[in-house]
């Protein structure tokens, strides 16, 4: 008895999770068709290719800031071939300011991988796409879904926050249980007989309708079964457990000058802005050597203590940076390496991080 009671309670609950999917996939694509007017160049876009690059390109970047970067990757690298092809420092520079620059060196290698190992041609399934560097489960499912019309749904921040806000979903949207229970969601109200138009129409929906703040409830084509909205709780989802803790770092830049030359190196260690190039670097207090070298007048024509100052947030850091300029009478031995003297002029053919452009935009003739 008591089995059947709860065979009868799971089917019936069962048929109105079914509905409510039904519902809600249903609202969303007739929106997608309806009113959906956003416009972004790799929208209905088949080339797996160009799918990837925007993919990478959007990975925590807003698409108004990708946007350029993308129609720059496209006009100069038109295929993989001429990506895979590209030398580094160049691919680097184009991505510069961008940020999250090992999703730089994941595309090079990529692109590199595709042509050596799969000869030019993308993956044609989410499993072998997953295999590739810098391809997760979203971009893996955006690829299938838009290149192919496989049943893959997206699940990213914003599919997050349109289904925790549908459903009143309490489970805190940063945990590993989080990611069970709204992978799962995901799963049960997509829709696979339209994989691609559904992918879009979520992604779009929490872009400019279902937004982090101040949602467009009124205009939604989701609000009559939407809980939270019909709730009056849409400023409580999605759910989070706790914020990140963010380190703070103090970086002491030295901007050394001899004649027309710069003092750069390259930051070869595994930490923030690997590959990138800086300035002369003492982090925290300076270091006694650079002391001793700052008030030896034979060396030193010019010494401008903190002309600059910046303040760059990343995801767990926030990195303080203070610039001096030092303009030298020679070299000394401590700046024979391992950076390198390079003219002024050649200033904008290295890569740097968001911090040093910043200096370089702010005090050109430095
Ligand atoms: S009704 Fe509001 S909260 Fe609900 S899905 Fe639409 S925009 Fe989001």
């Amino acid at each position: 008895m008591a089995t059947s009671a709860v065979a009868i309670i799971f089917a019936q609950k069962k048929g109105i999770l079914y509905m409510a999917v039904s519902v809600f996939a249903q609202s969303l694509l007739q929106w997608h068709s309806e009113s959906n007017s956003r416009i972004l160049p790799w929208k209905e876009e088949k080339d797996p290719y160009k799918i990837w690059l925007s993919e990478i390109i959007l990975q925590q970047t807003r698409a108004e800031q990708g946007l350029p970067y993308y129609v720059k990757f496209i006009s100069k690298y038109p295929t993989v071939f001429d990506l895979a092809a590209a030398p580094e420092g160049e691919v680097f520079k184009l991505w510069q300011g961008l940020g999250y620059y090992a999703r730089c060196r994941n595309l090079l290698f990529t692109a590199r991988a595709i042509v050596a190992q799969w000869q030019g041609v993308f993956p044609q399934t989410y499993t072998e796409l997953l295999t590739l560097k810098g391809v997760g489960e979203y971009t893996a499912a955006a690829i299938a879904s838009f290149a192919y019309d496989l049943p893959h749904p997206v699940i990213d921040g914003n599919v997050y926050r349109v289904l925790s806000r549908y459903f009143a979903e309490p489970t805190p949207i940063n945990t590993p249980e989080g990611k069970k229970v709204f992978t799962a969601l995901a799963n049960k109200v997509f829709d696979a007989q339209h994989p691609a138009a559904y992918n879009q129409a979520i992604m779009d929906l929490g872009a400019v309708v279902c937004k982090p703040k101040q949602a467009l409830c009124n205009l939604c084509y989701l609000s009559d079964h939407c809980k939270a909205f019909n709730t009056d709780q849409v400023d409580q989802y999605p759910l989070k457990l706790q914020k990140i803790k963010v380190k703070e770092r103090f970086f002491s830049y030295y901007v050394f000058l001899h004649k027309d030359q710069v003092y750069i190196q390259q930051r070869t260690h595994k930490d923030v802005w690997q590959d990138l190039y800086e300035f002369w670097l003492s982090e925290g207090p300076a270091p006694a050597a650079l002391s001793s070298l700052l008030a030896d007048e034979q060396f030193v024509l010019e010494y401008r203590q903190n002309i600059f100052h910046y303040k760059q947030r990343l995801t767990h850091q926030l990195i303080r940076s203070d610039f001096s300029l030092v303009r030298l009478k020679r070299i000394p031995a401590l700046l024979k390496g391992p950076g390198i003297w390079i003219n002024k002029s050649e200033i904008h053919d290295y890569s740097f991080p968001k911090t040093i452009v910043s200096f370089l935009e702010e005090i050109p003739y430095f």
